[in-house]
C-alpha cells in the first residue's frame, strides 16, 4: 500500500465520496429548487475507466469505503457497472450510495447483486404532501416502496437522510420515531447547510439538531461509539427501538475534527471539503494506469492545504453553489 492519505492535522482519510453526475430529477428546495440546470455537458462526467483509476488510487492509499453520490447517481445508465467496478477493487470493503430513492424499487436487487453494501435514501417527510412540497416530486409512496425493496434485496439496515427544516418537517419527530420502532432504519437528521445559491431559505428554515439531541437523551436514547470509517453523525440507540437516530450537526464546534473523507466531483476535481474550494484537477492524471503515482502525489500535496474547519459557523459558504454540484 502507498502512504495513507493524511492531512497536516493528523486526520486520516478512509472514506471517498465519489460523485458520478450532478444531474438530478428532483427539485429539493434546499438543493435544486429550480431543477437541474446543466453546468457542463453530460459527456464530460468521468467515464468508467477514469472512475476506476480514482477508486484504485484511493484504495491503494488506505480508503476502505466509497460512497457513490451526485446529483442523483442512479440516473447514470452505467450506475450498476460503477458499483461492480468499485466492489471489485481490492481494499474497498464498503460501497455505499446516496439516492433520492426514485429507482430503488426496481433496482435494489441488481445493485445488491453488483456489490452495493450500504444505502442512504433521502426522505424529508413522512407526510406525502410535505414530501412533495420539499422535493418538488409527488413520489413519496414510490420511495417508500423502494426502501421495502432494499430490505427484500437483503440490505440489513437502510439509512434515511432527512434535512431538518423549521416549520416544514420539524414537527415530525414523533412520526419518524414511530416509523423506526420496529424497522432497522438509521434515520439521520441533517441540519440545513447554507450554500452559495441559497436565498432566504436558510434564515427561514434552519433549525439546530440540539433540541432533538436533548429530547433523545431525556427519553433513554444512548449515544453509540464511532467506527473509523463512520461519517460525522452522532448515532443514538434505544432498547425499545429496532431503528437508530443519527444527528448531523455541521454547525457544531469541532464538527470537522473527525473528518475522514475526501470528495471527487463528477468532472474529476478533488475537493477537500464540501464547503472548501474550487477543487484540484485530477482528470489529466486519470487517462492511463501508469499515472497512478503522479495522481497520488497530487492528492497528497493537495491534502497539505486542507483546512482545519469549514468555518460554516462564521457564515462561510465557500464556493459550493448547492450540494448536487460536488456530491452531497
Ligand atoms: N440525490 C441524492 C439524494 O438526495 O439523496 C444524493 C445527492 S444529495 C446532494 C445528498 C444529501 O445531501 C441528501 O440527503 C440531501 O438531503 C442532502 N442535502 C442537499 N443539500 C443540502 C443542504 N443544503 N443542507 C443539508 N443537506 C443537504
Ligand atoms: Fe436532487 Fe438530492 Fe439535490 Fe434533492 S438533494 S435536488 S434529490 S441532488
Amino acid at each position: 500500500m502507498a502512504v495513507q492519505f493524511e492531512d497536516s492535522f493528523n486526520r486520516k482519510f478512509y472514506y471517498l465520496r465519489l460523485s458520478i453526475t450532478d444531474v438530478c430529477n428532483f427539485r429539493c428546495t434546499y438543493c435544486l429548487p429550480d431543477g437541474y440546470k446543466p453546468t457542463q455537458k453530460n459527456s464530460s462526467f468521468l467515464g468508467l475507466d477514469e472512475l476506476h483509476r480514482v477508486v484504485a488510487a484511493f484504495a491503494d492509499c488506505g480508503t476502505s469505503k466509497v460512497r457513490i453520490t451526485g446529483g442523483e447517481p442512479t440516473l447514470r445508465k452505467d450506475f450498476t457497472d460503477i458499483v461492480s467496478m468499485t466492489a471489485a477493487q481490492k481494499g474497498i470493503e464498503k460501497i455505499a450510495m446516496t439516492t433520492n430513492g426514485y429507482r430503488l424499487e426496481k433496482h435494489a436487487q441488481h445493485w445488491r447483486d453488483a456489490g452495493l453494501t450500504n444505502i442512504n435514501v433521502s426522505v424529508d417527510s413522512l407526510d406525502p404532501r410535505m414530501f412533495h412540497e420539499i422535493t418538488g416530486e409527488n413520489k413519496f409512496h414510490q420511495v417508500m416502496r423502494g426502501i421495502d425493496a432494499a430490505f427484500d434485496a437483503g440490505f440489513e439496515q437502510v439509512k434515511v437522510n432527512a434535512v431538518l427544516l423549521k416549520d416544514l418537517n420539524s414537527g415530525e419527530l414523533p412520526a419518524f420515531l414511530n416509523w423506526i420502532k420496529d424497522k432497522p432504519i438509521q434515520l439521520r437528521f441533517i441540519e440545513l447547510m447554507q450554500t452559495g445559491e441559497m436565498n432566504s431559505l436558510f434564515e427561514n428554515h434552519h433549525v439546530s439538531g440540539v433540541s432533538i439531541r436533548n429530547h433523545l437523551i431525556a427519553n433513554g436514547w444512548i449515544m453509540k461509539v464511532r467506527n473509523q470509517s463512520d461519517g460525522p453523525a452522532e448515532v443514538f440507540c434505544h432498547p425499545d427501538y429496532t431503528g437508530e437516530i443519527g444527528l448531523i450537526m455541521p454547525y457544531k464546534k469541532d464538527f470537522c475534527d473527525s473528518c475522514n473523507r475526501l470528495r471527487v466531483s463528477a468532472v474529476g476535481k478533488l475537493h477537500m471539503c464540501l464547503f472548501g474550494d474550487y477543487g484540484v484537477e485530477l482528470r489529466d492524471l486519470l487517462q492511463n494506469d501508469a499515472q497512478e503515482k503522479a495522481l497520488i502525489g497530487r492528492i497528497q500535496s493537495a491534502l497539505a492545504s486542507k483546512k482545519q474547519s469549514h468555518f460554516l459557523d462564521q457564515g462561510h459558504t465557500g464556493m459550493t453553489p448547492h450540494l448536487a454540484s460536488i456530491g452531497g
